[in-house]
């Protein structure tokens, strides 16, 4: 079979390697499609990864061999019970243990088992092992989805944890900053979350019109002499009640958008850190702010319960996933997609397919 492997930001080979072999629970998933992810991206540009790696993790696909029966469980195979081969579904490649100190405390990300459960070899790659934990809790039929919206799912959920752990409630305001693909989907997530008001941050001409096209009330250009000489930041608060958002969620690793958030929030909101920043990276927000009740979290991932409940946005179209696609390329174009999702420009969301390669 086919797969991506990632030696250097610059050098990602589609070559063949062999078929992943299966244990008894586990499944083999022929991919049909998989997202292009801001964090595949900075994995690669930050070499965070060892050479050899297959990245991808945004899948859906057809299931095509199940692992054996365990004989203690006859005629079925553990947690494969609901699925048969040729069922369409999607599957999260992390899955948490739910009872160490870290799930007990909601840091599903740091859980070992989280951090040790993982799809092989990887996304971009024409077939992937499910093991038996990922198939028993983490995998789900697309019903009605495509497999280009089903490779949606694992990201939305990621974005639907965030406004969870900001304890966002419906008719609350938010400020995202940063229209990316992944900005641009929390967009679409406060508006399927019900938000009173939404507005988009961003100093690229294309993302913020795309913002405002989609849902956001107001698209902002922070760095524009218009929005510098009409008070800055606290216009951002007097467009809100004069108070400032219930929220802001930055999604855009720039220490500067972090502050800059700091100033967008009402008094006792929560800043929402949802990007990777470069290790050297510092911020500096005055502890005031923090006394006073205003909150600095982050978020990271997703887990089970926000596949589900993303898998239904979506086919009910309270998230309408596909007006975020601005290139469909086969895997042998990989390094492409590298280039222009690096590139921003025009690119938003970069799905990948598996048809002739
Ligand atoms: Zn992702
Ligand atoms: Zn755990």
């Amino acid at each position: 079979m086919k797969a991506a492997i990632y030696y250097s930001p610059k050098k990602i080979k589609v070559e063949d390697v062999p078929l992943p072999k299966l244990r008894p629970g586990e499944v083999l998933l022929k991919v049909r499609a998989c997202g292009l992810c801001g964090t595949d991206i900075s994995k690669i540009v930050e070499r965070r990864i060892p050479s050899g790696t297959v990245l991808g993790h945004e899948v859906a696909g057809d299931i095509v061999k199940m692992g054996s029966v365990e004989p203690a469980r006859k005629g079925t195979v553990p947690g494969c019970e609901k699925f048969k081969i040729g069922d369409r579904v999607t599957v999260l490649h992390h899955i948490p243990c739910f009872k160490c100190r870290f799930c007990r405390h909601g840091n599903f990300s740091s859980c070992r088992q989280f951090k040790e459960t993982n799809i092989y070899p990887g996304g971009f790659s024409e077939y992937i092992r499910i093991p038996s934990l990922n198939v028993r809790f983490g995998m789900q039929k697309l019903g009605s989805l495509s497999y280009e919206e089903g490779a949606f799912v694992e990201g939305a959920g990621c974005s639907l944890r965030a406004f969870k752990r900001a304890d966002f409630q419906k008719g609350d305001s938010v400020v995202i900053v940063g229209m990316g693909p992944v900005g641009l989907l929390h967009l679409l997530m406060a508006k399927a979350l019900g938000a009173s008001k939404i507005i988009a941050c961003d100093i690229n001409n294309y993302r913020l019109k795309k913002a405002k096209e989609l849902c956001a009330d107001m698209a902002i250009k922070p760095t524009s002499k218009n929005f510098l000489s009409q008070g800055g930041e606290g216009r951002v608060r007097g467009l809100i009640n004069g108070l400032g958002a219930d929220l802001a969620l930055v999604s855009v690793g720039v220490p500067e958008a972090i502050e800059n958030a700091a100033k967008y929030v009402r008094s006792g909101g929560t800043v929402l850190v949802f990007a990777e920043c470069s290790d050297k990276a510092r911020v500096t927000i005055s502890p005031n702010l923090i006394y006073h009740e205003m909150s600095l979290i982050g978020s990271y991932s997703s887990t089970p319960a926000e596949q589900k409940t993303c898998l239904n946005f979506i086919k009910s179209g309270k998230l309408p996933v596909r007006k975020l696609i601005t290139h469909r390329l086969k895997l042998s174009e990989i390094s492409k997609a590298v280039r222009l999702s690096r590139d921003r420009g025009k690119t938003l969301k970069i799905i990948i397919t598996f048809d002739k390669f």
